[in-house]
């Protein structure tokens, strides 16, 4: 028979690595909230509806990458409906957002996320067709101050001072402002113009965007476009004075905060939705990422809520890719190795099996993280399984159940002692 395995593009996660994951998501969690942020969680299949609406039918996530499906109508001609698993989680905030009408408490409302996301990429290294994104999303009506570039600089500083708590070495700040929905048509029509007597020079991807979707040119790797692209008019040049004092107030918040940055007139984004502010956070080659060494990526949505049929409510988010995060702290750190148990206790016959775990239950209930052998062990076994698992092995025989003193053997010191069992605790701590 066919051995199953998980299917491409998706990952099991196993300990010790899990200890990692969560540790980064504590961490998340306890810096998130120091900035008055409070958890969401978004179902994982939404109408496909909502994606093609809110994330742009024009963007590679929606035109090729979507897990979509027609849910049938559970009576026999009642109509189905078509699902999608959800490839960002920004369109099912913002959804939510609206849905409990979150705008009535005229408040603004900040959000943070953990969890999967999916889209059919070709797998390889910090890319899978599973991943992890943390992100969070500050939004709220306009009188709540959700379109004031302090927002983006507040955001932008959490961000660092979250890599910076997790101990992410060179990481890099990018940004630029796209404008916004006035700005943008206008520097449109002038990259369009600037194509159109170069496009035929262009790599077939880039010609497909070239009139579909032009802003994605400027997103583009391609190594044989980058001369073309880098004459390519500028954004900066076609923002309105709005916003470009809204850009020139994120920098010097930014400043304020000593949170160092760099302008990439190229940094569009692959999604639809972006207005002004938007960000990239890298790390350097050598972090574990390959090609893949974007860590995190947001911007400005000034018009989302409205594409979904909300109310206008102006914001700001983040997705952080979790699987790269932890690619690169385990790249910076050197392999992860497994925390060590406190303790492994050794029966030295069966008899003393029940003993072990009534001892077991004391130590652990005392806080300590125990293992147990098992009386069948012979002592070398015992000793082999301790030395991998734990710092410190229990010897248990008949005697030392008559009399109460154990036999501690310590392997980092590489010696053995013997406590009595009112004073097991206190030792094993030590
Ligand atoms: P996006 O939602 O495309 O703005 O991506 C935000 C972040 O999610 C990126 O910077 C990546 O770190 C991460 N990410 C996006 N797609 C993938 C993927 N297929 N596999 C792993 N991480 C991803």
């Amino acid at each position: 028979m066919a051995t199953l395995k998980a299917v491409r593009g998706t990952r099991d996660l196993l300990p010790p690595d899990t200890a990692l994951w969560n540790h980064v998501e504590a961490t998340a969690r306890a810096v998130f909230a120091r900035y008055g942020f409070g958890e969401i969680r978004t179902p994982i299949f939404e109408e496909t509806t909502l994606f093609a609406r809110g994330v742009g039918e024009e963007t590679d996530i929606v035109s090729k990458e979507m897990y979509t499906w027609e849910d049938r109508g559970r009576a026999e001609g009642s109509s189905g409906q078509s699902l999608t698993l959800r490839p960002e989680n920004t369109a099912g905030v913002v959804r939510a957002y609206i849905e409990h009408k979150m705008a009535d408490t005229g408040m603004l409302q900040k959000l943070f996320y953990i969890g999967p996301q999916f889209r059919r990429e070709r797998p390889q290294r910090g890319r899978y067709r599973q991943f992890w994104q943390i992100g969070a999303e500050v939004l709220g009506p306009a009188w709540s101050g959700s379109d004031s570039a302090l927002r983006d600089a507040e955001v932008l500083e959490m961000l660092a001072t979250f890599l910076n708590e997790l101990g992410v070495k060179g990481w890099k700040l990018e940004l630029n402002s796209v404008g916004s929905s006035t700005d943008r048509p206008r520097y449109l029509e002038a990259l369009r113009e600037a194509l159109a007597p170069v496009k035929h020079l262009l790599c077939e991807d880039n010609q497909r965007r070239a009139e579909t979707n032009p802003l994605r040119v400027l997103d583009s790797k391609e190594p044989g476009d980058q001369e073309i692209i880098n004459n390519l008019p500028k954004i900066a040049d076609y923002l309105d004075d709005a916003s470009k004092e809204h850009f020139a107030q994120v920098l010097a918040a930014l400043d304020a905060c000593g949170v160092p940055y760099a302008i990439n007139p190229r940094l569009v984004r692959g999604l639809d939705y972006y207005t002004r502010t938007t960000f990239e956070f890298t790390v350097p080659d050598g972090s574990g990422l390959g090609t893949q060494n974007a860590l995190l990526g947001g911007g400005r949505y000034d018009g989302l809520s409205e594409m979904l049929g909300g109310p206008k409510a102006p914001g700001i988010g983040f997705a952080i890719g979790e699987d790269r995060l932890i690619l690169t702290l385990q790249a910076q750190a050197g392999e992860a190795t497994a925390k060590k148990l406190d303790a492994f206790i050794a029966p030295m016959g069966v008899a003393q099996n029940a003993l072990a775990l009534a001892l077991a239950q004391e130590l652990r209930r005392a806080g300590l993280s125990v293992e147990v052998g098992d009386g069948s062990f012979r002592l070398k076994k015992s000793f082999d399984a301790a030395d991998k698992l734990a710092r410190q092995m229990i010897i248990l025989g008949e005697d030392e159940a008559a009399s109460g003193v154990l036999t501690v053997k310590n392997f980092n010191k590489g010696e053995q002692t013997k406590v009595a069992r009112a004073e097991l605790v206190e030792a094993l701590r030590g």
